[in-house]
């Protein structure tokens, strides 16, 4: 690949002698040609810039100098039969760095290293008289304005190098070891890198994370995996809300959902905010929970039981009831764009979990009751479900519960294995009344600390 890098400072591009780009172009990788646009001026003084039309300060690059410079290195032959350089299988790319250009990014970069040469224009003063860009663009070259970040600096030598350097890295044979572009930040899914550890295993007193000392490869890259998310999530929201879904798995989207972020089944990803119910919900509340029961229900249950159920058990004033007496009901929900798409019901203290669900040795008289735990249509698979359910489950623990239980119709096999998932296990039966209907559930119980190893944080 070739870059043709164009300034009235051909010096700056020293750097690019060195290091792994240096080596790159001694293998014939890459080839790195700096010119100086004074070549192509004219006049005693070989001046490339002049006054601005309509006044005001600074001078502007001259469209004739740059053009002259411009038709001659776009006319570099690039390889054997393209003496004339108009070889249509070439690609060739003419980058103007300018800070309101296209902001530079990965993927940007990824599609800039199938070309076959890339011009860099390199401005200075006020920039470059605007019709070069208009000119070649209509002559029908690849333009590309970019900006290397939302910063103004004194020329565009340092956005060329940039370029260059992110670009020639991804091409083959650039890298020692090639996997190390693979889990970058900006690649995959998009998410910014992990944090990375090496000697001396303790440092000033900081330790290295227990799980990268184990050996466990899968409990690594899923505990690196969510370290990305998390720091994608707090340092780069924009990011957060615009990863590839297509690569996000199930654990990835409950990361994301534990950190704010909802990717849905479809559509764009959104904001979601996991808080505590406040009285003034029960109407929503009660809509929501109005909403998905039926979807819970086994298919032969009759609309009339379900109905009943949900006028009995779900309406604003029992919502209202509820959360009006938080020592005992808590109540979780899951808000986008000022409505709510989710909630969790959970009866703690004393005597919280019904009678029909207590065995003794198999599901305590003491656990928390899971009373409730829904989330509408779109947002299932979103991660916003396994979030309500692990918040449930740490306030359970804080309010001194060793164990949580909840009853699921045994037929709904898909919720019995979310459950499962988040440390459930099947413990027992019970009967279920919807609306005078008897249906039969799994008693389900998590323990919170112990026993199945695994621990609340
Ligand atoms: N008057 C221009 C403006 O306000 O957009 C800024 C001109 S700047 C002083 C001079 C040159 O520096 C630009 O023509 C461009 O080549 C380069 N440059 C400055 N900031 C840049 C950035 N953020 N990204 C890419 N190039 C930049």
């Amino acid at each position: 690949m070739r870059f043709d890098l164009i300034s009235i400072f051909p010096d700056y591009f020293a750097p690019l002698t060195l290091s792994l780009m240096g080596k790159a172009e001694d293998a014939g990788l890459v080839s790195v040609e700096a010119h100086d646009l004074r070549e192509w001026a004219t006049g005693k003084h070989r001046s490339v810039d002049d006054t601005p039309y309509g006044g005001g300060a600074g001078m502007v690059m001259r469209a004739d100098v740059w053009a002259r410079a411009l038709d001659e290195v776009l006319a570099i032959p690039l390889r054997t039969g393209d003496e004339d350089g108009t070889l249509a299988s070439s690609r060739r790319i003419l980058a103007i760095p300018t800070p309101s250009g296209t902001p530079l990014t990965q993927p940007l970069v990824e599609d800039l290293a199938c070309a076959d040469q890339i011009i860099v224009a390199c401005g200075r003063y006020e920039g470059i008289d605007a019709r070069v860009a208009q000119h070649y663009r209509g002559v029908g070259v690849e333009v590309l304005e970019f900006s290397i970040g939302d910063y103004v600096l004194n020329g565009g030598e340092v956005a060329a190098m940039v370029l260059t350097e992110a670009v020639a890295r991804l091409l083959d044979g650039f890298m020692g070891n090639p996997d190390s572009l693979v889990e970058e930040s900006h690649s995959g899914a998009g998410l910014l890198e992990y944090p990375v550890f090496t000697k001396p295993r303790e440092f000033r007193s900081l330790q290295i994370p227990e799980v990268l000392l184990g050996g466990n490869h899968a409990a690594i890259e899923r505990w690196r995996r969510d370290r990305a998310i998390e720091k994608t999530a707090a340092v780069r929201p924009d990011i957060a809300l615009s990863l590839r879904a297509d690569s996000l798995g199930r654990e990835d989207r409950a990361a994301l959902a534990a950190c704010g972020v909802a990717y849905p089944r479809e559509g764009a990803a959104r904001p979601v905010d996991i808080r505590r119910a406040e009285v003034g919900d029960a109407h929503a509340l009660s809509a929501l929970a109005a909403r998905t029961f039926p979807e819970a229900c086994p298919p032969d249950l009759p609309r009339e039981a379900i109905d009943a159920f949900i006028a009995a058990e779900l309406s604003p004033d029992m919502f209202e009831a509820v959360a009006s007496q938080p020592e005992r009901y808590r109540i979780l929900v899951a808000e986008v764009d000022g409505a709510l798409v989710g909630y969790t019901l959970t009866v703690v203290g004393k005597g919280a979990i019904p009678d029909e669900c207590v065995r003794p040795g198999k599901v305590e008289a003491d656990a928390a009751y899971l009373s409730k735990c829904y989330v509408d249509a779109p947002w299932r698979g979103s991660g916003i479900a396994d979030t309500l359910v692990e918040r449930a489950l740490a306030d359970a623990a804080q309010c001194g519960h060793t164990s949580v239980a909840l009853g699921t119709n045994r037929a709904n096999k898909h919720a019995q294995a979310f459950y499962k998932r988040h440390g459930f296990r099947r413990r027992s039966t019970r009967i279920f009344d919807v609306g005078g209907v008897l249906n039969h559930d799994v008693v389900m119980v998590r323990h919170l600390t112990g026993a199945d190893g695994r621990q609340l944080a």
